[in-house]
């Protein structure tokens, strides 16, 4: 029987500005990986943040002056998946929504998984030289896993339960994840195409973005979703993250 458990993976604390352009106030972004039991295999959406956020570093200290990062040992991916009784070294795929370090940066953690991604979105953080500041690094996420690019929609299993959906916009090759569990409606995990709920009534975006007309009609589908029944999960909405339990069959 396939299920949808929430890892908790930390938050950043930041302007609302910055996520909802022309908001004012600050904001907490709840930072989550999503961990899939499928009966034939174990998924990742998203790997959280890289574990050395829980000291300070030199990034962290450029991170730090627009977001708190607020992440501790129990909030690194292997210590989440450990706490929920998953062996890090036995996870078959990860779906990464899109390069950013608080979506990629677990990724040493799962050295076994083969990570799915957009073919576009690999190749706009694999080709020419990286920006030496660059806030999502290469050593965070080509670090040699088992490749499987991809090109628009792809059903994981063949069984439309895990089903990746290019949702662009916020990055090039952004995707969602939809996840059909026996019990429950369609699952829609947003990621970065929709920050908040409201986001998707709102169409208020982050103030950075590829192309935010994309965006904004990645942000349709997921609307549509919605209206069709669907269960929408946004990328940071901590009161969504907060009614959800904390396993969905
Ligand atoms: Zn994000």
């Amino acid at each position: 029987m396939t299920s949808l458990t929430r890892l908790d993976c930390g938050k950043l604390h930041g302007d609302l500005g910055m996520f909802e352009e022309g908001s004012e106030g600050l904001v907490t972004l709840p930072v989550n990986a999503w961990l899939i039991h499928h009966p034939r295999g174990t998924v990742l959406f998203d790997a959280g943040m890289p574990s050395s956020f829980t000291g300070e570093t030199d990034r962290t200290k450029k991170i730090s002056e627009f977001l708190r990062i607020d992440f501790g040992k129990e909030n690194t991916l292997g210590a989440q998946l450990i706490a929920n009784e998953q062996e890090p070294e036995h996870v078959d795929f990860v779906v990464v929504s899109h390069i950013h370090f608080d979506h990629m940066g677990g990724l040493s953690e799962i050295a076994n998984a083969t990570v799915v991604v957009q073919r576009n979105e690999w190749e706009a953080n694999t080709t020419g030289d990286q920006d030496p500041d660059t806030l999502h690094p290469r050593k965070d996420f080509d670090l040699g896993h088992k490749l499987m690019l991809i090109d628009g929609e792809h059903d994981l299993f063949g069984d439309r339960t895990i089903v990746c959906i290019p949702t662009p916009g916020h990055t090039i090759g952004h995707q969602s994840l939809e996840v059909r569990l026996p019990t429950c409606a369609k699952v829609v995990l947003a990621s970065d195409c929709c920050c908040f709920a409201r986001t998707m009534d709102t169409a208020i975006l982050q103030n950075f973005a590829f192309d935010f007309d994309e965006q904004r009609r990645s942000l349709a589908y997921l609307r549509k979703c919605r209206d069709d029944g669907a269960i929408i999960v946004p990328g940071h909405d901590i009161e969504v993250v907060g009614q959800l339990p904390k396993v969905l069959k």
